[in-house]
């Protein structure tokens, strides 16, 4: 079984080259000092840490699992050493102020970390994954007192986080959650109701839980304006327990090195964070960070359902390719025959444009934090809103359905555990449901931000994006035609664009796409020796195997829109 090995080398590639990320972010005075060397230090030291210390426990965490016990977690083992050793050399807190204990480094860092950890380990990967988006949520709404309290903790990783949303009957359509906070006289509330599907609801990785946990005042009207945010720890400053309990974890598909709890709050005391009724718009910070982060575990997991069948392609022999000569000692490998060399390359190329798109919305999000100009300000804000419910969709999709495909060049080989692939597409498979299921993100999309400005936001994105090809021009055309095109058919039929949402989705993702590897191919230089086989052959892939969806989904798009 051949272990993820985190590709460093690539990951900045993209980086530096593509991007161009050190002297953009350079150009902001928060990074001033950051430059490509510092960069390149950090993700090679982030790389060994992952390649040597978390991909190592990723099948004990899957056979093993998290186990629950008298209403207490115990993770898999070397789990908690591994986040021990993780928090205390400062990985949790890379992008965090340095005045709450963080290293200041740019977003993107972090974002190429937590690539890396979700490929090696998706399950441990789930207990940090919202830590960042708790930290800021508690920066940005936290009383000063609540600041005082948790945010050295959550920046540094000392303690870790959970986000309580999702109760037995209010899934997707968090409205209806009916968790209820009473005020106490001290200002404080008592939280009581039941939270399903908590990730890292309870564990012994950390000693202390920090939980982020949406609830209803007594006085709120119904639906999602009436949800305000609590915070309650698993133990007070002063060491006394709270009466949150970890009721059972849930049996599942993959995705065992994560727990998934039950949690129940009994009269738990807690503290408001941000105003009563705007608990969604406070949880909206760490529900957009953790979108970003999921589309980042679908790149990964990718990436390492990718790295094990390339390997098993370039051993297993087989009957002679087609087109190769006798005499060629390479003729019978598995990698050579067309219909696996499709697989193979149409992967590498959704990942490595995952990366071009992961790593620029980062960079985005550091300009809206910290670009002194309103204008880059405001376009960051727009890529950001519309890119990343379209990465999380696209990214965790393939995840699966690329991960099952990784699975196939195996063969028989890949359907039994020996060589972990059936692993990755089973871990893989929730990616597409949580953090909003796929049919919400393209909601989101479409009916939440395209549509209610007349599509100008995606238009400006567009224009935002440079084409260097007719057939990348012809498609940005045909989306902005069709855009206008659902627009006027919704005010004949306004069900149509949730029909067609996901075939929006799709097709703003392949035009995202094919910017993607404009960009690498204009940064590919004739020094990479490798060029050929490395970035020629997905190159030719995206345009062979995957832009043709961009047609077919403009054609469902219009037959609706006729038919309306
Ligand atoms: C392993 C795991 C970990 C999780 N971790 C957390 C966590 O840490 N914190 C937390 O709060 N929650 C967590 N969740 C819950 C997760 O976010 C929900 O499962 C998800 O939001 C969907 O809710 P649901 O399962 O109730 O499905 P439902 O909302 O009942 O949806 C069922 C189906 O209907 C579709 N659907 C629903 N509404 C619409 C609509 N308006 N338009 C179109 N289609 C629709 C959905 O896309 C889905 O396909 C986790 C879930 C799992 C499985």
């Amino acid at each position: 079984m051949n272990i993820y090995a985190p590709r460093t080398t690539e990951m900045h590639f993209v980086l530096s080259r593509v991007l161009n990320a050190p002297t953009q972010l350079q150009s902001l005075p928060a990074f001033a000092e950051v430059d490509a060397e510092l960069m390149q230090q950090v993700l090679e030291e982030a790389g060994k840490f992952v390649g040597e210390v978390i991909a190592p426990l990723n099948r004990d965490g899957d056979e093993i699992g998290a186990q629950w016990k008298d209403g207490a977690v115990t993770m898999p083992p070397g789990f908690k050493a591994a986040y021990q050793a993780f928090w205390q050399a400062g990985w949790p807190a890379l992008a965090s102020s340095p005045e709450d204990g963080g290293q200041g480094l740019p977003a993107v860092l972090e974002v190429m970390l937590y690539e890396m950890l979700s490929a090696a380990n998706h399950g441990w990967t789930m207990a940090p994954g919202i830590l960042h988006g708790a930290y800021e949520c508690v920066k940005h709404h936290g009383s000063e007192e609540l600041k005082a309290l948790y945010l050295h903790k959550l920046a540094t990783g000392e303690w870790l986080s959970t986000m309580c949303l999702t109760e037995p009957h209010a899934g997707s359509d968090l409205g209806l959650a009916r968790t209820k906070a009473v005020p106490m006289p001290d200002g404080r509330y008592a939280v009581s109701g039941t939270k399903i599907f908590i990730s890292s609801g309870d564990h012994d990785l950390t000693d202390n839980i920090v939980h982020l946990v949406l609830a209803r005042l007594p006085d709120a009207p119904p639906g999602p304006k009436g949800l305000s945010l609590f915070l309650v720890p698993k133990f007070y400053p002063d060491g006394s327990r709270s009466r949150v309990h970890c009721d059972r974890i849930e049996e599942k598909m993959g995705l065992h090195g994560s727990p998934t709890c039950v949690m129940r709050f009994d009269e738990a005391v807690s503290h408001i964070v941000g105003e009563p009724g705007k608990g969604l718009n406070a949880m909206f910070i760490m529900m957009n960070a953790a979108r970003l982060h999921v589309a980042l575990q679908g790149i990964g997991l990718l990436d390492a359902a990718w790295q094990k069948a390339d390997a098993y392609a370039q051993e297993r022999r087989q009957m002679r390719a087609p087109g190769r000569g006798k005499s060629s000692a390479e003729a019978d490998l598995i990698a050579e025959h067309p219909a696996m060399r499709r697989i193979l390359d149409t992967q590498r190329a959704w990942i490595d444009a995952g990366r071009v798109l992961a790593y620029r919305t980062a960079i985005e999000l550091d300009h809206i934090k910290y670009s002194p100009n309103a204008g880059s300000q405001a376009d960051a804000q727009r890529w950001c809103a519309l890119v990343t419910p379209v990465m999380k969709s696209i990214f965790t999709h393939q995840a699966f359905h690329g991960g099952s495909d990784c699975l196939q060049v195996f063969g028989g080989h890949g359907y039994v555990r020996e060589w972990g692939v059936e692993q990755i597409v089973r871990d893989a498979r929730v990616a597409m449901i949580y953090e909003g299921t796929n049919e919400i993100q393209a909601i989101d999309l479409l009916v939440r931000k395209v549509l209610p400005d007349g599509g100008t936001g995606l238009n400006a994105l567009l224009d935002s994006l440079p084409t260097d090809t007719p057939a990348a021009q012809q498609r940005q055309q045909r989306l902005r035609a069709v855009t206008q095109d659902i627009a006027k058919a919704t005010l004949r039929d306004a069900a149509l664009p949730y029909r067609v949402a996901d075939d929006y989705l799709r097709a703003v993702g392949l035009v995202l796409m094919d910017w993607a590897w404009l960009r690498i191919q204009a940064s590919l230089t004739d020094e990479m020796t490798d060029c050929t086989t490395r970035w020629r052959a997905p190159a030719a892939a995206l345009q062979h195997w995957i832009l043709p969806e961009f047609d077919m989904r403009c054609a469902i798009m219009d037959a609706q829109c006729q038919a309306a």
